[in-house]
């Protein structure tokens, strides 16, 4: 079903993405892969049907599962869940880690310092061809990130059976923790092979739809359809949410939008939560059309009534644009646009 709001697992439910299938598989000689792309842009869907398609092992971790702030417990607990279902293969391999021990179908690991390494875990999984994906790994940053950073460095130069393959839809964040620009990483300097995922053009978003109601045998007229693609401008996941409520009885395109915009408020508010109020008032304010370093300034000291510092402000600015929520003054997504508004 193309209007599945899941990730895609299988090919034949995904739309296109054929040509960034193929350049994965083309690019499994470079240690770490990059997969990026704003939320909604399918990143989930195509790294699983690659995973499938891929005649070799591979875990997948989901770092949204970690707390903020995460340490080696819920580190190595993601691990854990992650290996699970593939501990028939990997039994005796991980068997022989220091701090590894298997209970049933369950592996547990030692998580106290001196208990399990990250490093020696990867050797041993380099024997058996591995490639390790993470999903939205800009969350890996934290106090903990460093020993999974070295880790990672480590497998880079060590472990040549081993692939990573990383997920962000915060692509500067994601750049971040791998650290290829600082100096004092290991990583720095280190070729990251990028596959970026772009919104659909017009075209193949009208067909996505048109495709997704006739698998269902529901008649949408044309013209709602070219609103939608208007609207919605190439996202495959808003593309599919038009679809799915439109199927479930919702058959008005400013009411889907209307929820669209609720979700992505909700979103929105959680991915600022914890960062100074200066971040809404300058997402706010982009999205009511300031569009230049002057006009932003000035938007929010009228509604501070105090001056701004610009150091302050050009590091919001830098970090929202980290975020991938804008760039160059415009949002990426226009229902993160109008969610903005009503912050
Ligand atoms: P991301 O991981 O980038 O946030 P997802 O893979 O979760 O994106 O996709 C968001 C939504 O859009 C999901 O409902 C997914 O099923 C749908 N979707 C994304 N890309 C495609 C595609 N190429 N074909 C069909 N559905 C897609
Ligand atoms: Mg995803």
């Amino acid at each position: 079903m193309l209007f599945d709001d899941r990730p895609k697992e299988e090919r034949k439910a995904l739309f296109d993405r054929e040509k960034e299938i193929e350049e994965l598989k083309n690019s499994l000689r470079h240690p770490i892969i990059v997969l990026t792309g704003i939320r909604r842009i399918g990143k989930t869907s195509v790294l699983k049907v690659f995973l499938k398609e891929i005649k070799r092992e591979s875990l997948l971790l989901d770092a949204r599962a970690l707390p903020p702030n995460y340490g080696r417990r819920e580190f190595f607990n993601l691990l854990a869940n992650s290996l699970r279902p593939s501990l028939p293969r990997l039994g005796e391999i991980l068997k022989s880690v220091r701090g590894i021990r298997l209970a049933g179908l369950e592996v547990e690991f030692d998580w106290r310092k001196g208990g399990t390494s990250l490093v020696e875990l990867f050797d041993r999984l380099d024997e058996r061809n591995l490639i390790i994906a993470i999903d939205e790994a800009q969350r890996l940053r934290g106090p903990f990130s460093e020993e999974v950073r070295n880790a990672i460095a480590h497998a880079y130069d060590y472990d040549s059976n081993l692939n990573f393959i990383l997920t962000g839809s915060e692509v500067g964040l994601l750049y971040d923790f791998l650290g290829t620009e600082d100096p004092s990483s290991p990583l720095y300097g280190r070729y990251i092979h990028e596959v970026r995922l772009e919104r659909f053009d017009e075209r193949n978003s009208l067909e996505f739809l048109e495709r997704g109601f006739e698998e269902a045998g529901v008649r949408v007229p044309p013209e709602v359809l070219n609103q939608a693609v208007r609207e919605l401008d190439g996202i495959p996941g808003w593309l599919t949410f038009f679809g799915s409520s439109y199927l479930a009885g919702k058959r008005d395109l400013a009411t889907i939008k209307r929820a669209a915009i609720q979700l992505a408020l909700e979103e929105l508010k959680n991915l600022v939560k914890g960062r100074s109020s200066r971040f809404l008032l300058v997402l706010k304010g982009i999205a009511e059309g300031r569009r230049s370093w002057t006009e932003v300034k000035r938007f929010v000291e009228e509604k501070e009534g105090r001056t701004v510092s610009s150091s302050v402000l050009q590091n919001v600015l830098e970090t929202l644009e980290k975020m991938s929520l804008v760039k160059d003054y415009f949002f990426l997504d226009p229902i993160y646009e109008e969610a903005s508004k009503l912050l």
